[in-house]
């Protein structure tokens, strides 16, 4: 099953990047082709019957999966990046952080109003940064498809963070 597949190759370091955090490295996935190949597959799979126009990846791990996923169903990848970093016109979010705010930014001409717009991130840890960017397609005319994540930590409780946004949720490993 991809789930154990994952979570036998994904690894813990402890305190990182602060001091208490207990960061889930996907890295070694990478090293991986037949993994790398068997989460997309396994994404399309859990997509089907559902519309996807475009599929927008979460700076930076988003974009690992998020482009090779795009391809794969045959429709555009938006990145969604941090602040400065799109050299277009934006549109931007500021959220919440525990401490302090984050600012998440769009191309202005990422997608059509109306079209259905896949968010997609490595791993689903407050679903702080996937609701803000829902927020961000929405204010924008776009309407959210649903999300996928390789990995999710069940114990922050994202997944009933998001349920509210779009009842799509994938999560491969948790
Ligand atoms: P959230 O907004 O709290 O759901 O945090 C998710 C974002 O933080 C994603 O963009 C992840 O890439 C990143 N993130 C948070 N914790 C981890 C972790 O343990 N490993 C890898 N990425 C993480």
């Amino acid at each position: 099953m991809i789930d154990q597949q994952i979570k036998a190759v994904i690894r813990d370091i402890a305190d990182f990047p602060k001091p208490g955090i207990v960061f889930k490295d996907i890295t070694p996935i990478l090293k991986d082709p037949a993994l790398c190949n068997g989460i997309v597959d396994a994404f399309i799979d859990q997509l089907k019957g559902t519309r996807v126009d475009v599929v927008a990846g979460v700076e930076s791990r988003g974009f690992l999966f998020g482009l090779t996923l795009a391809n794969k169903l045959g429709v555009p990848f938006v990145p969604v990046r941090k602040a400065g970093k799109l050299p277009f016109s934006i549109k931007q979010k500021v959220y919440e952080l525990e401490y302090g705010t984050a600012t998440i930014e769009l191309h202005t001409d990422a997608f059509e109003p109306g079209q259905h717009v896949l968010i997609h991130d490595d791993l689903l840890a407050t679903g702080g940064t996937v609701t803000a960017a829902s927020e961000l397609i929405e204010e924008m005319g776009g309407v959210v498809a649903g999300f996928t994540f390789v990995v999710g930590l069940n114990f922050l409780n994202g997944k009933e963070r998001i349920a509210p946004l779009c009842d799509k949720i994938v999560v491969l490993a948790e």
